[in-house]
């Protein structure tokens, strides 16, 4: 939901967005500066390969900048291997519940989508998926951390999911949110790269780094191959003159991403222990969000919210209808959204009294 709809559902100025993901504590200075600059010359065409940009990554991350593919954010990665790697009646595995594209993308080239259900305790069903991918899927999507859930795979989950994909699988390990993860999460790409496997691994200046608005993320591919034919699925000039100037900028300043990081963390503790206080069982995050059944239709605790000012996610997917991600904002807006959940909580159980 948009800003100006949120003002004028609840007649309030002072809207709290916690249904995004997005950074609340912005994004670097040297970001802002960086666009302020002249050099940025709007005028001209953006360089179509990314050049500087994906050099820059290839020295954080340690691999050759010919394997990595630059998006007009990484959801664009997701349509171009889709488009690249799949042709109709191919099969997609991937979870349920989902980051949305993992599904529509490949539906939109007429695969066939296999969803894994989570289990009981929030996890991933790894029997489950070890026997899915015996089927040899075509592409296997997976965010870890996990979108909408929270939680992250842990090395011997991951080692497991890799030693069972076959040849023919490409395993796409979306980490939109690895800079949240645990301090003793495992390294993922690390782990790809020994598999020998087909992958791809999807990262974002989204999140961490507060770049939503400008579209910016790529896609680390384990070899020069897939790269090339991820790359001839996008548009040429997919990623504009701003988002890459704001990309190297912010890939710059690492010590502001983990400074903000580390404030969603805290926060994020906060939030959880606070729902559990309240009844509730919110999975363990290594994200920036927090995802708990609600008791009730999601639908009426997100319009409810939304009275307040509180923008969160009811979460949609069959199955999951009582269950709501809500972003880990500042600590203001986590209060806020606390406080508002705590007085609702009352305002139910007092109708629940009176009823009986
Ligand atoms: C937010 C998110 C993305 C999208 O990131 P963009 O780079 O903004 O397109 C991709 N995957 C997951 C799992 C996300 O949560």
């Amino acid at each position: 939901m948009n800003i100006a709809l949120a003002r004028k559902a609840s007649g309030r100025d002072d809207i709290a967005r916690l249904a995004s993901n997005e950074n609340p504590d912005g994004c670097s200075p040297r970001v802002l500066a960086a666009l302020a600059d002249p050099a940025l010359e709007p005028w001209r065409y953006a360089d179509p390969a990314c050049t500087a940009l994906r050099a820059a990554l290839g020295e954080t991350f340690g691999v050759d900048a010919e394997t990595i593919v630059v998006g007009n954010g990484s959801e664009e990665m997701i349509a171009a291997i889709s488009r690249a790697a799949l042709v109709p009646g191919a099969g997609v595995l991937t979870v349920v519940p989902s980051f949305g594209l993992h599904e529509i993308e490949p539906m939109a080239q007429g695969a066939s989508v296999t969803k894994i259900a989570m289990t009981e305790d929030l996890g991933f069903d790894i029997d489950a998926l070890e026997r899915a991918l015996a089927d040899e899927p075509a592409v296997f999507f997976l965010s870890s951390p996990w979108n909408p859930v929270g939680t992250g795979l842990d090395r011997s989950s991951l080692q497991r999911l890799l030693r069972a994909t076959r040849q023919g699988t490409l395993f796409v390990l979306d980490e939109a949110y690895v800079e949240y993860a645990d301090e003793d999460a495992p390294d993922g790409l690390a782990l790809l790269r020994e598999s020998g496997a087909s992958f791809v691994s999807l990262r974002t200046f989204s999140k961490a780094f507060g770049l939503a608005g400008l579209r910016v993320g790529y896609a680390i591919c384990s070899d020069t191959r897939i790269a090339r034919a991820v790359s001839a699925a996008k548009t040429p000039f997919n990623v504009n003159a701003a988002a890459q100037t704001a990309a190297l900028a912010a890939l710059g300043d690492m010590d502001w991403m983990r400074e903000s990081v580390g404030r969603r963390r805290i926060e994020r503790e906060r939030v959880s222990a606070a729902l559990t206080a309240l009844g509730f069982r919110p999975a363990p995050s290594q994200t920036n969000s927090v995802f708990f059944d609600c008791g009730t239709d999601s639908a009426d605790l997100a319009a409810a919210m939304l009275k307040q000012g509180i923008v969160i996610k009811a979460w949609r997917e069959m199955g999951y209808e009582r269950f709501v991600r809500v972003t880990i904002g500042t600590e203001a807006e986590n209060d806020r959204f606390l406080t508002v959940l705590r007085s609702l909580q009352a305002a139910s159980s007092d109708r629940e009294t009176h009823a009986g």
